[in-house]
């Protein structure tokens, strides 16, 4: 047993330094890829479930790498975000959406998400309303997505960075609701336009009770807060069906669509219907 744990500690000592270098590797490329312009915006639409119609595209960042694999946002981000470089990466990628969207219907909106660490950047405001006036984009049709971390660390800075962009017009949507440990407190703290209700929720709603019960209670409170509801993660025809019965305006998925590119995102959007 002995030598078994000695090797093993070698094992996990080797295995943090792959890890290690191969973090620090993509930061380097993430840093060049910033430097070329490289990353791109990519839109999935956001439907009105009543009318099947789109009303606007959420922005998710697409990393094409000749040679590194699997680069989703689930990785790349929480990297941008630990090297600093997530503020160069957020105002390149909201620039470019913020263009495609200007040059839209003068009614799709553009809804973007904006790491928790960015509320907490004094600067951050107003960047944001710099790159919306350089782009010709009207405030009210950006939306941007926060998660309820960004509300853990320091509550006041990031009141005070939502309540300048609401102030000038700017929607606030809270992300992946009902997955954190205090929404309804922060429900009370924060001013919110719409609650995405998280995809965990919407995965279950058709073989467990609960979690029918949960997403029916979750369109309620936003009814009853006065506040506009999408539910994420639509996959299934069953889904939108049991969604539509519990009045919930709007969804998001894979049944209507994944995120496109631009090109594909505006063919979408003069057609105007979702399938
Ligand atoms: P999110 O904001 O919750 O975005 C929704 C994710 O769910 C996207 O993954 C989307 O492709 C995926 N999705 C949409 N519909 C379905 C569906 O029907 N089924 C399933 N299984 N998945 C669906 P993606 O693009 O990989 O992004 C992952 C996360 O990375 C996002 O989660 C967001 O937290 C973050 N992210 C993406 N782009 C950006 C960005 O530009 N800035 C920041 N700060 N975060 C971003
Ligand atoms: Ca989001
Ligand atoms: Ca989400
Ligand atoms: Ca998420």
């Amino acid at each position: 047993a002995k030598s078994r744990g000695y090797s093993d500690l070698c094992f996990f000592e080797e295995d943090m330094d792959v890890h290690v270098r191969e973090r620090h590797r993509v930061e380097q490329e993430l840093l060049a890829a910033l430097d070329e312009g490289r990353l791109q915006a990519f839109y999935q639409p956001l439907v009105e479930l009543k009318s099947r119609q789109i009303r606007g595209f959420e922005a998710l960042a697409r990393w094409n790498h000749p040679f590194l694999e699997d680069l989703s946002p689930d990785r790349f981000i929480p990297i941008a975000e630990e090297s600093g470089l997530i503020g160069r990466l957020t105002d390149q990628l909201l620039e470019q959406a913020c263009t495609d969207v200007a040059g839209w219907p003068g009614d799709v909106v553009l809804a973007f998400n904006v790491s928790p660490t960015l509320l907490h950047d004094s600067e951050f405001p107003t960047r944001v309303l710099a790159i919306l006036a350089r782009s010709g984009l009207p405030s009210w049709r950006l939306e941007l997505e926060i998660t309820e971390s960004a509300m853990v660390k320091d509550l006041k800075a990031a009141q005070e960075c939502l309540g300048l962009l609401r102030a000038a017009g700017v929607k606030i949507a809270l992300d992946d609701f009902g997955t954190g440990y205090s929404s309804l407190y922060h429900l009370r703290n924060f001013k919110v336009d719409r609650l995405k209700i998280d995809r965990s929720f919407i995965e279950s709603m058709s073989t467990d009770k609960d979690s029918a019960a949960i997403v029916r209670a979750l369109v309620g409170l936003g009814a009853g807060l006065g506040l506009e509801v999408t539910a994420e993660g639509v996959e299934t025809g069953e889904q939108a069906r049991l969604l539509e019965e519990q009045g919930c305006a709007q969804v998001q998925g894979f049944l209507f669509s994944e995120a496109v590119s631009s090109h594909e995102a505006s063919q979408l959007v003069f057609s105007r219907w979702a399938k």
